[in-house]
């Protein structure tokens, strides 16, 4: 493979992003990949994950235009394939990011969705470098490790979102370009994998850690079934100190008085109203 044009891309990206001392605080750099997504739904673009598919998306949008034209591709199925899965990849991150509030397992359901499109575009670029006989990169190849190491800008929500966003998803975008973008399709397509393989990775550790949450918290049906329960037990608990009814001897309910002198005061009425009308005074013993 002819790398001329590439090596002559990283020195200007190294220069940007200092590669090199950042592989080194590894931790550090990557700080934010963790930010969670897990509470406030709508979190997504806060999220690494999130960046990095978008990257995939918009890259390999580009790469199937510049690299399969009508008689590699004359029914344009590849084409529709890649785009497809980096498509459903980024949608199904800001579905599940929008369910996050009212169903845990649908957002874990979503994610993985979103990791399994992944995967499968990643096939698709290992069969575009084995076709035309190339190997795809070791992770030790010193080109895989430097785009592992670049390096993300933290994204701070702001007004403005959509706009600001953008702006940031762009910077991010161009930082990559040099490698995911590179006009030799090998090279862009082995880029690509390690970008996949990143975000596959963040992806699992967000499932994980949903998952987590979920098995200590439970989701969001448990959670009305915890409460519906606690308000059960504390009818259970109110019927065991109320009297029995005069008239059938069962357990009794305290209500409210609707109307006549009453009116607004409690009493105790028999729990099987309106099957029997006992009725006794709130004071009685
Ligand atoms: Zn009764």
């Amino acid at each position: 493979m002819n790398n001329a044009d590439f090596q002559a891309r990283w020195p200007q990206l190294a220069s940007q992003t200092t590669l090199d001392t950042q592989a080194q605080q590894g931790q550090s750099a990557r700080t934010g990949d963790l930010t969670p997504v897990v509470g406030k739904s709508g979190g997504f673009r806060k999220t690494v994950s999130f960046v990095l598919v978008c990257i995939v998306y918009y890259g390999t949008e580009l790469f199937c235009r510049r690299n399969f034209n009508l008689k590699t591709d004359p029914l344009g199925k590849t084409t529709g394939q890649m785009v497809g899965a980096a498509r459903s990849a980024k949608q199904n991150i800001v579905e599940g990011s929008a369910r996050a509030g009212t169903s845990r397992e649908t957002e874990l359901r979503l994610y993985d969705v979103a990791k399994g499109s992944l995967e499968e575009l990643a096939g698709d670029y290992e069969d575009f470098l084995i076709v035309r006989g190339e190997l795809p990169w070791s992770e030790k190849d010193p080109r895989a490790r430097k785009v592992r190491a670049i390096d993300f800008d933290a994204f701070e929500a702001h007004d403005d979102l959509r706009h600001n966003f953008a702006a940031h998803l762009m910077q991010m975008r161009a930082k990559f370009a040099p490698a995911t973008e590179n006009e030799n399709p090998c090279i862009a397509a082995n880029a690509m994998l390690v970008v996949i393989d990143r975000a596959c990775a963040l992806l699992r550790r967000q499932i994980d850690r949903i998952g987590e949450n979920f098995r200590e918290n439970g989701g969001f049906t448990e959670h009305l079934t915890k409460v519906r329960l606690e308000s059960r037990e504390a009818k259970a608990a109110e019927a065991a100190d109320s009297p029995k009814c005069p008239k059938c001897g069962g357990p009794m309910r305290k209500q409210m008085a609707r109307k006549g002198a009453n009116a607004g005061n409690p009493f105790w009425s028999c729990a099987a109203y309106p099957n029997c009308n006992g009725t006794r005074p709130w004071d009685w013993h």
